[in-house]
């Protein structure tokens, strides 16, 4: 169920028999020179909304902006600065709990959102622990990475083993080319395998380390049925991850 296919009645209704949501959130940012700019929110959105298919949850609409600040130094990426990123979150988050849902699980598609999800969820915690009485429940928030359940390691694993890398990886350009067969891109990557990951300051620092936007990667092993098998054991781990978790104390 679609948040935004639903009328205001409709989410009422919802909230009579589940207190459960999925929010997706990406990025948009480069993906090296055969990775589509909206990678991170195409992949977490298509998961979420097999997830919510599966569990009959209702998915929020996806957070196309992320805090992809190193990227900056690419073309088309769009970010928002760890603060703005915040206070969207906490705002959204807010909204949710105003409303009733009690429990929010966040399918994250970009590692470098996750220290300010986490954040966004302890400055949740804290307006509910600083109210005066009556406190109101906190709104109680999980994230998931969609990479990061163990069966869906395993298979990129399989796949890719070490050439997968830690960004442009051949598993999430196989996720989007399984969800958008029209908009694969043939590029040449040189080297083939881009630089292991030394880490990264600002923009120009990544640039300067990461020259085409890859780190570890060799996204030419990337094809639509490596994504759909990666789509199946996401969906699949998260749909069970969202259901222990309506039922949680
Ligand atoms: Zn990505």
């Amino acid at each position: 169920m679609l948040l935004e296919r639903c009328t205001w009645q409709e989410v009422e209704r919802y909230l009579e028999q589940s207190r459960g949501i999925l929010l997706p959130i990406g990025s948009t940012e480069q993906h090296g020179p055969n990775g589509l700019i909206g990678t991170d929110a195409l992949c977490a959105e298509l998961i979420a909304r097999g997830v919510g298919e599966a569990t009959g949850a209702m998915v929020a609409p996806t957070l196309n902006f992320g805090m992809a600040q190193h990227h900056m130094a690419f073309c088309g990426t769009m970010t928002l600065r760890p603060q703005t990123l915040l206070a969207v979150l906490v705002d959204l988050l807010g909204a949710l709990a105003r409303h009733g849902f009690e429990r929010c699980l966040v399918i994250n598609g970009h590692g470098g959102n996750m220290a300010t999800i986490f954040a966004a969820f302890s400055e949740l915690h804290a307006a509910a622990s600083l109210a005066p009485e009556p406190r109101p429940a906190s709104l109680r928030c999980r994230l998931r990475n969609w990479w990061s359940p163990p069966a869906v390691a395993a298979v990129q694993k399989e796949l890719f083993g070490e050439r997968d890398g830690s960004h442009a990886t051949a598993s999430e350009i196989s996720v989007t080319q399984y969800a958008l067969p029209e908009c694969i891109k043939r590029a040449p990557l040189d080297p083939p395998q881009a630089p292991a990951s030394t880490g990264f300051t600002d923009a120009a620092d990544f640039r300067r380390r990461y020259p085409d936007g890859r780190i570890g990667s060799d996204p030419s092993l990337a094809t639509p049925a490596h994504g759909e098998r990666l789509y199946r054991a996401a969906l699949d781990a998260l749909a069970e991850d969202y259901r222990n978790f309506l039922v949680e104390p």
